[in-house]
């Protein structure tokens, strides 16, 4: 039986989230995170909430595509990349950017005719150890990319751990940041590092923490990472 709860969701407190977010890292372009149903609130909230956005991210392809229904024409975002060779046509015809963590990534896009050009992100494995080349690997995976025809920008990536705690004691953003300085060192392109914990540290971490793309989520939805009030930000 259902339970009587019901959320009401502020349409203008998401796009002031948004603003937040971009006054903290005001030299960055945004990535709105919208994966898991724009965390619960529903991707079509997500998109109205966050039209000011540079992008959208998020997992599902289908759901990238259903963006794209809802008239969405700036760009999107597939945090974990394809999952499938049927994927990637969809990505050149509905201009969709894609994630590259693994060798299968890559292997999928080099046996695959692009008809058009897509723009990649490439991971690399900070310390999060989910996903991503590790720094040693990624400059030979960048390379790999960059012989396939059909890619165009190559945009480098890292998803932090312990963003929300600045001097994590087994491992900090500052250690992290050096992990990738050194693995895309030399490396063309545009570099994408915060979610909301990184963005809500850049004050205090802004050398480090310089990036042409950020992407916060959770603080988008009014959540404070890191067990801190809002306010104390
Ligand atoms: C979920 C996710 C984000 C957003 O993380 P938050 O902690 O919710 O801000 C950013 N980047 C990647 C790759 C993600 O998977």
């Amino acid at each position: 039986m259902p339970r009587p709860l019901h959320a009401t969701i502020h349409l203008d407190s998401m796009q002031h989230n948004l603003a937040r977010a971009r006054a903290c890292a005001p030299q960055a372009k945004i990535w709105a995170v919208v994966k898991a149903n724009a965390y619960g609130h529903g991707l079509e909230r997500g998109l109205r909430g966050f039209a000011q956005a540079d992008g959208l991210a998020l997992i599902e392809t289908e759901n990238a595509l259903r963006l794209r229904e809802l008239g969405w024409l700036k760009p999107v975002l597939l945090l974990e990349g394809i999952f499938d060779a049927s994927d990637i046509p969809l990505l050149a015809e509905h201009d969709i950017d894609s994630t590259v963590h693994c060798l299968e990534q890559v292997k999928l896009l080099e046996y695959t005719q692009l008809y058009r050009p897509i723009d990649v992100h490439l991971k690399m494995n900070t310390g999060m150890n989910r996903l991503g080349f590790r720094p040693e690997e990624f400059a030979a995976a960048y390379r790999r990319l960059r012989a396939i025809p059909g890619i165009r920008n190559i945009t480098l990536m890292t998803h932090f751990a312990n963003a929300d705690e600045l001097e994590h004691p087994r491992l900090s953003i500052a250690e992290q940041v050096q992990r990738f300085r050194l693995g895309a060192d030399g490396l063309p392109g545009e570099r994408s590092l915060s979610n909301s914990g990184g963005v809500l540290h850049t004050a205090e971490l802004v050398q480090e923490l310089q990036s042409d793309w950020v992407r916060p989520g959770i603080m988008l939805y009014g959540g404070t990472p890191g067990g801190r009030s809002a306010k104390d930000y």
